[in-house]
């Protein structure tokens, strides 16, 4: 229901942003892109081009730091070179467990020859074998032969697994993150290796299916890993049942692998803009992951390179202006290379005024169940990006909605080997899970339209696979991607105006929706200052957010007298929608007459330590825990945003204000708590 619900919204927005069709009129304040523009990317936009990288990508075992990386670098970088790119290079950072790149610190490289798990006896035959199947061998494994009784330890991460079980010197069958069966039954226990059937992220279809075999890994800085095979729920399931009828298993594994230094590997390369004061676009997303890795992350890998050469193309061949802003491209290894690169290229993190972050940009809707998210910047880094992504996002969506329900006079922007069927996808609030948590964090605040699929009941399985990938699909994010970035490449002081007032007229929405908000939220419950409070707070928040966005659009074209002053009266617009809101607050929700105080540590105001640079948590690195010996748990989005939001000004209840605003309630303690354990770890001071 909710979807069906999403989904008409966007098409009523749709109705009123579509591009209207040639007839000599453009309707630029509406799509920020003349007719001929959006129909020159239309027209180039290839999703079989991208399908046949997504093809070729999927080949490749691309773990980080590894020789099936580095073929899939290689394979990028004479594609670009050959579509002509600029400044097309493999940057490589030492991935040795010592080399720091701000608050990340490297892990190591690995590299695998072999890996077979037969079962010895009773019966006889090949359990796992890594040379048919890359993800059957745990990343990080070592080497080994090994032969062994196997034992059931359930999920394996708890004492009460372990309960009346010997597991030393036997395999261990499991069901829990393998890094940390590790950590329980090899480390702790004793056990030679590792069974396991860990299970990917959570979905609705969880468990249903049972052939997936999920792509593992054991800590990537732990040189002393045994070895971990890893096998099927089905499989797993039978395995289980025999040992509970009393049957023993043995087992045989050998191992040829090795963790090793070795290095990070970043593609780059780059499209010149004419100005080079006017700042950069990037483009970005991560090339890394597990033979096939389809739509996580080829497809976003390959989604990137066809915008790459059809703005390339189009701006050659004069069809598109060239830009102002250089647009870059990077293809890292996800979070980590990404943290590698911009420590490494400050000048360029600072030249940067918008990035476009595609991981998991090509699941057919009907085999993976993937939704398409136009995903918006957090509440720390509110920005005009969001809505320029969503004029595009809403009008492919919106077309090709209509061209299913049977118009056919409207071009659904559908590839010849594609799916028909309408683009199920939404305009998303932030959510976290890729490179964007690093290029938006406070350290580099690069306001970033995130696209990507959510759920995927395929994610980081054998079974991600090409079949899945829906050349359709890649063809609509590639037009959405390119016509976003080009606008803001190319924006300056005219386009100020038009997407000012694109972000005005959309902001009204959501300041409306934020009213409605706080009256649900002010009803709802015992009559408290708090909660009065709280919902005043919605109403205010959600116009400070309008307001900055507005402010950004300077960052994002070029600064001028005129576009200052329409931006200066529509956030004038913004205020007074603001203090009508509030004033339809105050008149309706009740106000108790009883006061509290202030919880301890609320006036603090934290300040970034200029030399802790970056997020705390990097994939498999964990900042605080690597400082303080042990991460503080919690809500690690809310955690993130604390520290986004630390500006020398704010104090923890400005802070929290801005959080509640947008997350939900949170309590001021919760704020002051984590500034207090930032502060131990020398990320932050409190004055
Ligand atoms: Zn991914």
């Amino acid at each position: 229901m909710h979807r069906a619900v999403t989904l008409c919204l966007v098409l009523a927005i749709v109705s009123i942003t579509a591009v209207a069709p040639a007839e000599g009129r453009e309707s630029r304040t509406a799509s920020l892109l003349s007719n001929e523009h959006l129909n020159a990317i239309v027209t180039e936009a290839s999703g079989s081009r991208a399908k046949d990288t997504v093809i070729a990508l999927s080949t490749m075992h691309r773990v980080q730091a590894s020789s099936g990386f580095h073929d899939a670098a290689e394979y990028v970088a004479a594609r670009a070179r050959e579509l002509g790119l600029s400044e097309v290079a493999i940057e490589r950072f030492p991935a040795d467990g010592k080399t720091t790149f701000g608050t990340f610190r490297s892990y190591f490289g690995w590299e695998a020859e072999s890996g077979v798990l037969t079962e010895t006896g009773p019966r006889a035959r090949t359990v796992a074998d890594y040379s048919t199947m890359r993800v059957a061998l745990a990343d990080y494994s070592n080497d080994a032969d090994v032969t062994a009784d196997l034992v059931d330890v359930g999920d394996g991460l708890a004492d009460k697994d372990y309960a009346g079980r010997e597991v030393k010197d036997r395999l261990v069958l499991a069901g829990g993150n393998v890094a940390g069966v590790h950590r329980e039954a090899v480390e702790k226990r004793g056990a030679a290796g590792i069974v396991s059937y860990q299970q990917n992220q959570p979905s609705g279809w969880s468990g249903d299916y049972a052939d997936n075999v999920r792509w593992g890994h054991l800590s990537p800085y732990n040189l002393q890993n045994r070895f971990a095979f890893m096998v099927s729920l089905r499989e797993a399931r039978e395995l289980r049942s025999r040992l509970a009828g009393g049957e023993s298993i043995r087992m045989r594994a050998v191992v040829r692998a090795r963790m090793k230094p070795s290095h990070f590997e970043v593609v780059t390369a780059t499209i010149p803009g004419s100005d080079p004061a006017a700042g950069e676009i990037l483009y970005t997303c991560h090339l890394c992951h597990q033979k096939p890795g389809a739509n996580d992350n080829a497809s976003g890998a390959a989604t990137i390179l066809e915008d790459a050469r059809l703005l390339a193309r189009l701006i050659r061949e004069g069809k598109l202006a060239q830009p102002r802003r250089t647009i870059r491209f990077l293809w890292p290894p996800e979070i980590s290379g990404t943290a590698c690169y911009l420590a490494r290229h400050p000048e360029v993190a600072s030249r940067t005024r918008a990035a476009i972050h595609m991981d998991m940009v090509g699941g057919d809707f009907e085999r993976t169940k993937s939704v398409f998210h136009i995903t918006r910047t957090p509440a720390s880094l509110p920005s005009a990006v969001n809505d320029v992504a969503a004029v595009f996002g809403e009008h492919v969506i919106g077309a090709s909605a209509r061209f299913a329900a049977g118009e056919r006079s409207v071009d659904a922007y559908v590839s010849p080997e594609g799916s028909k069927a309408q683009l199920v996808g939404e305009i998303a609030p932030h959510s976290m899970g890729s490179d964007h948590d690093v290029l938006q964090e406070g350290s580099y605040r690069i306001p970033t339209v995130y696209l990507n699929d959510w759920p995927d009941v395929f994610i980081h399985t054998d079974n991600d696979t090409p079949a899945n990938i829906d050349s359709t699909k890649l063809r609509r994010v590639a037009i959405v991607g390119a016509a976003t970035g080009y606008v803001l490449a190319a924006a300056g002081p005219d386009d100020a105006q038009d997407i000012a007032l694109e972000v005005y007229a959309r902001g009204a929405i959501r300041q409306g929706e934020a009213l409605k908000r706080a009256l649900e939220f002010g009803a709802r419950g015992p009559v408290t200052v708090e909660r009065f409070h709280d919902a005043r707070n919605i109403v205010e928040q959600a116009g400070r957010i309008e307001r900055e966005a507005l402010l950004s659009i300077l960052s994002l074209t070029s600064d001028s007298g005129s576009a200052a002053r329409t931006i200066a009266s529509l956030v004038s617009g913004v205020e007074a929608r603001t203090r009508a809101d509030v004033a339809v607050v105050q008149r309706y929700v009740p106000i108790p007459a009883a006061q509290t105080s202030e919880p301890a540590g609320a006036n603090l105001v934290p300040k970034r330590a200029p030399t802790v640079v970056g997020p705390m948590s990097v994939y498999y690195y964990d900042y605080i825990e690597d400082k303080l010996g042990a991460s503080p748990g919690g809500d690690g989005r809310i955690q993130y945003e604390i520290l986004n939001l630390v500006d020398g000004r704010r104090s923890a209840r400005a802070i929290r204000e801005i959080l509640a605003g947008a997350y939900g309630p949170v309590e001021v303690e919760t704020v002051v708590e984590y500034l207090r354990v930032l502060e131990k770890a020398g990320v932050v001071r409190l004055e």
